[in-house]
C-alpha cells in the first residue's frame, strides 16, 4: 500500500500534491482526502476475505461526501445508511438500491417508505415495534420488505463508551430472546421477509476478540433459525475495525478474517461487512493555520483555525489524532495544547503535544480525520463548514465548496412581528 500523505523534502504531500500550495490556494480550514487510499484499502478487505467475496457496504455516516461515495461505489462496494439523508445521498451517487442496507434505531414511516421505494436489499431492524411498522408500511404498498434483525450479542467491544453498541446497556439490536420472537412474528405478519441477522457491535474496535465472540452467539442463533426453517441468505457482521490514530499497530483486515472465517466455513450465507472508519479515516487530514502562539507561563496553546465544530472528536471522545506541521523547518520544539477559536474549553484539537515551535500562519495538518471528521461538523460559533478536497495523483477537486457566510443563515426568517418599526 502506498502512503497517501508522504513527505517530499520535508514537505507534506497528498499523493503528489503539495498541501502547502493547496492551502495557500483553497483556503483553511479544509478536508483533504486520497481517492487512492480510498481505493486500496477496499481492495485489501476484500483481498482478506479471499473465497467469501463478501459484499462491503460501506457505511456513508463515516464520510458522506458523494464523491468519497462515488468512489467506493465504482470500485464495486454497497452503502450501509441510517437515514433517509443517506439513502438519497447514496442514490445520488449513483448506489443501486439492491446493494444498499438500511439500518438505524429509529426510522420513521417516511424513511420506510422511501426505502422500500428504492428497493433496498433489506432493512436492519431493531425493535418489534419497528417489524410492525415495516410491516404496515410494505402492507400500504402492496410490496413485501425483506429484514434483517439485528443482534446485541451484549459483547463489551472495550472502546469508549459512547460508541460502544453492543452491550447490554445500548439502544441497539434485538437481545436473543426478542430476535427469536421476531422471527416468529415474522410468520404471522404478512408483509416482512427475514433474510438475514446482523450485528454491530461499536467503532474504533482494535482487537479481533469482540468479533469472534460476538460471532459465536450470532453463528449459535443463525443455526438454530435454519434449523426452523428459516432460510438467511445473509450474516451481516457490521462495522467497528479501528484504525490507528497515534501510529502504534493494529490488526490488520487479514488478522480479523483470518479469526473469523473459520468459524464460517459451513455457514451458506452471504457474508456483509459495514465498514466506515476502516475504509476512509485513513484517507482523510484537516489542514488547519496557526493563528497565534499564546505563550502562558503554565500552559502554551497554540490557536489554529480549525476547531471543534470541524472535528468534534477529541472533544466528543477525548479522541487522540495527530498533529504535525506541514512543512518541517528545523526550530525549537514547544510543548502546548492545539485549540480552535471556539468559545468552549472543549475546543481542543490535541492536548500537551510536542511539536516544532509554530509561527502563525504556518500550516498543521491533523490526521487520520477522513471518518466523522465532517460528517460531525456543525455551525457553532457561526462557523461556515470548511470545504473538502479530493485527490487523485497529481489532480484535486474540491469536492464541497466552503460554506459562505450567507450559507449560516439560509433558511432562516426574521419574523414579521419582531420588525423594528
Ligand atoms: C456506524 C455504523 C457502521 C460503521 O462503523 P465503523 O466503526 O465506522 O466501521 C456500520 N454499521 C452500522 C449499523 C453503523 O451504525
Amino acid at each position: 500500500m502506498k502512503v497517501a500523505f508522504p513527505r517530499r523534502r520535508g514537505r507534506l504531500f497528498c499523493e503528489e500534491v503539495d498541501l502547502a500550495r493547496l492551502a495557500d490556494r483553497e483556503g483553511t480550514p479544509v478536508f483533504v482526502y486520497s481517492r487512492r487510499h480510498l481505493l486500496e484499502r477496499l481492495a485489501e478487505l476484500k483481498r482478506s476475505w479471499t473465497g467469501r467475496d463478501p459484499l462491503i457496504c460501506y457505511s456513508v455516516k463515516a464520510n458522506s461526501n458523494l464523491a468519497v461515495i462515488k468512489t467506493l461505489l465504482e470500485a464495486g462496494a454497497g452503502l450501509d445508511v441510517v437515514s433517509g439523508g443517506e439513502l438519497k445521498r447514496g442514490l445520488k451517487a449513483g448506489a443501486r438500491a439492491d446493494r444498499i442496507v438500511f439500518a438505524g434505531v429509529g426510522k420513521t414511516r417516511d424513511e420506510i417508505t422511501a426505502g422500500l421505494k428504492a428497493g433496498v436489499l433489506y432493512f436492519t431492524v431493531e425493535s418489534l415495534p419497528e417489524l410492525e411498522a415495516i410491516d404496515a408500511a410494505a402492507a400500504g404498498m402492496g410490496k413485501r420488505a425483506a429484514v434483517a434483525f439485528r443482534v446485541n450479542p451484549h459483547v463489551d467491544p472495550r472502546t469508549h463508551r459512547f460508541i460502544t453498541t453492543g452491550t447490554v446497556e445500548n439502544k441497539f439490536g434485538l437481545d436473543l430472546e426478542q430476535a427469536r420472537e421476531a422471527f416468529r412474528r415474522c410468520a404471522r405478519l404478512g408483509y416482512v421477509e427475514p433474510v438475514g441477522l446482523q450485528m454491530h457491535i461499536g467503532s474504533q474496535i482494535t482487537a479481533p476478540g469482540p468479533f469472534e465472540k460476538a460471532l459465536k452467539k450470532l453463528l449459535a442463533l443463525y443455526r438454530e433459525l435454519r434449523g426452523s426453517g428459516f432460510k438467511l441468505a445473509y450474516l451481516d457482521l457490521g462495522g467497528g475495525m479501528g484504525i490507528s490514530y497515534d501510529g502504534r499497530p493494529v490488526p490488520s483486515a487479514r488478522d480479523y478474517s483470518r479469526r473469523l472465517a473459520p468459524l464460517l466455513k459451513d455457514c451458506p450465507a452471504r457474508l456483509v461487512l459495514e465498514p466506515g472508519r476502516w475504509l476512509v479515516g485513513g484517507a482523510g487530514i484537516l489542514l488547519t493555520r496557526v493563528t497565534y502562539l499564546k505563550k502562558q507561563p503554565i500552559k502554551n496553546f497554540v490557536i489554529v483555525d480549525a476547531a471543534m465544530n470541524d472535528l468534534i472528536r477529541p472533544a466528543l471522545y477525548d479522541a487522540f489524532h495527530r498533529i504535525e506541521p506541514v512543512a518541517v523547518r528545523r526550530r525549537t520544539k514547544i510543548r502546548a495544547d492545539v485549540v480552535g477559536p471556539v468559545c468552549e474549553s472543549g475546543d481542543f484539537l490535541g492536548k500537551d503535544r510536542v511539536l516544532p515551535e509554530p509561527r502563525p500562519g504556518d500550516l498543521l495538518a491533523v490526521r487520520d480525520a477522513g471518518a466523522y471528521g465532517f460528517t460531525m461538523s456543525s455551525n457553532y460559533n457561526s462557523r461556515p463548514r470548511p470545504s473538502e478536497v479530493m485527490v487523485a495523483g497529481k489532480r484535486y477537486r474540491v469536492v464541497r465548496k466552503r460554506e459562505s457566510v450567507a450559507d449560516l443563515w439560509r433558511g432562516e426568517t426574521i419574523p414579521d412581528f419582531s420588525r423594528a418599526k
